[in-house]
């Protein structure tokens, strides 16, 4: 089969790697030169484990190729999925410009049958909005499939999670996309991970639905742990207990700095929004985004009872990616608790194993440093910001004897209360 994913990001790149692994021939196109430049020449621009080897095993293969030519990537591709970003618009809404755009693109240049995938996050009702431009703009009169195939893989795990879904979503009108779309991803589907077909909107909604629901977990567990420390209680036991309950499960219950990224707070504002068009009051969506930024300005109260004046005090930040495994630092907390330290005349130091490169590109004033430890010297708190594995077993013994004051806000809850007071930390984590 003959594929093109149009919109080379997270999404993109890792869905175009593994359909071409799967044996189909895949063009990856964008319409950023410079990142397709660098594809070209066998360079990833983003991180994320286990890509390398496929990416380079599928070029070798020539199965795996790179363009920016719109025109004849559309005018070569049986199925074209369309991974292009939908970030938040004006009032949060999800800005469709791109998935319009690449319509557009697909009307004027296709020449033959196409199946068109809408794999980026999009309202309800934008499959019927890309039929529409596509009709408007063709030259040629031929026939087309739209269909909606969210995308649910996680940055981070992104292959494993592409390659060995929960759940395939499907939501289609026709039987041929059906049909096509089956034995694309024949290679994946399993007997326990099913294929769920669906009507369009139904789909859409799906993908919309399952990051509110998992942003209302994360929520919903920060503000049960504000109510753990008043009382007493302890969150990560707490969410353990909870989590054992067979109609809860464990996932999605850690309390910390709340969640970022590049689609869960974008996803739960344009659901809202969608609701309000819709006019329904989305009370549990604003909830959960109020409580999601509420949860930064705990860290920061949490950081201000140790130290009360921040000016000229020097903070370590560990972590600055909005979860670890990843390079994204797309509404990472770190970076909106960074700039807030800063504007309070803090001096920051920051270490992350890979969220460096972009990270400098959005903070100024910054000491980017190589590891944890030349991170936290003469620092008077420590903020562990990621909970990327490299932190959870250290030498705190070197880590207490670099710091300037032995202070600890783990906003991730990675270390245990008692064992870090007792080795000498005033320690504060959340809600424990
Ligand atoms: P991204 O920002 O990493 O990548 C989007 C790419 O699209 C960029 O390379 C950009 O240059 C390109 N692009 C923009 N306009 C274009 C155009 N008109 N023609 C061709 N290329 C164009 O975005 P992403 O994180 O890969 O997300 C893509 C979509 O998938 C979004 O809707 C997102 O919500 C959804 N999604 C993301 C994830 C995730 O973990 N990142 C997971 C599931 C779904």
């Amino acid at each position: 089969m003959k594929i093109s994913c149009i919109g080379c990001g997270y999404v993109g790149l890792v869905v175009g790697t593994c359909l071409a692994d799967m044996g189909n021939e895949v063009t990856c196109c964008d319409i950023d030169k410079g990142k397709i430049n660098k594809l070209k020449n066998g360079i990833i621009p983003i991180y994320e484990p286990s890509l390398n080897d496929m990416f380079e095993r599928n070029i070798k293969g020539k199965r795996l190729r790179f363009s920016s030519d719109m025109k004849t990537t559309i005018k070569n591709s049986d199925v074209i999925f369309i991974t292009v970003g939908t970030p938040p618009g004006k009032n949060h809404e999800a800005d469709l410009c791109a998935v319009e755009s690449v319509a557009e693109q697909i009307g004027k240049n296709m020449k033959s049958y196409k199946l068109i995938v809408n794999k980026s996050t999009v309202p309800v009702g934008t499959a019927e909005l890309v039929k529409k431009i596509i009709r408007k703009n063709q030259t040629d009169e031929c026939e087309f499939d739209v269909v909606s195939n969210p995308e649910f893989l996680r940055e981070g795990a992104a292959v494993k999670d592409f390659t060995n879904p929960d759940r395939i979503v499907i939501g289609t009108d026709s039987e041929k996309a059906e049909k096509i779309l089956m034995s694309i991803y024949r290679g994946i589907a399993r007997a326990d991970k099913p294929v769920f077909i669906t009507d369009i909107k139904s789909a859409e909604m799906i993908k919309y639905a399952s990051n509110a629901m998992l942003a209302t977990r994360i929520s919903f567990m920060n503000e049960i742990a504000q109510l753990c420390e008043k009382v007493g209680a302890d969150v990560k036991s707490v969410a353990k207990g909870v989590g054992l309950d067979n109609r809860i499960g464990p996932r999605f219950l850690q309390a910390g700095m709340g969640y970022g990224g590049s689609c869960f707070p974008k996803d739960v504002n344009a659901l809202e929004e969608l609701m309000k068009q819709n006019k329904i009051k989305g009370r549990i969506l604003y909830a959960v985004s109020t409580v999601n930024e509420d949860q930064r300005k705990l860290i920061l109260q949490k950081i201000k009872k140790l130290i009360p004046s921040l000016k000229g005090k020097s903070l370590a930040v560990w972590g600055l990616a909005f979860k670890p495994k990843t390079d994204d630092i797309r509404e990472a907390p770190s970076i909106t608790i960074i700039r807030e330290l800063q504007r309070s005349g803090a001096k920051i130091r920051a270490f992350d194993p890979v969220a460096k490169i972009n990270a400098k590109k959005v903070l100024k004033g910054v000491t980017f440093c190589n590891d944890p430890y030349s991170t936290v010297k003469g620092c008077d708190v420590l903020l562990i910001a990621t909970e990327w594995n490299e932190f959870r077993v250290l030498d705190f013994e070197q880590v207490k004897r670099l710091l300037k004051q032995p202070n600890i806000i783990d906003g991730r809850n990675l270390y245990e209360p008692d064992e870090m007071r007792k080795a000498g930390f005033n320690y504060i984590g959340v809600g424990r």
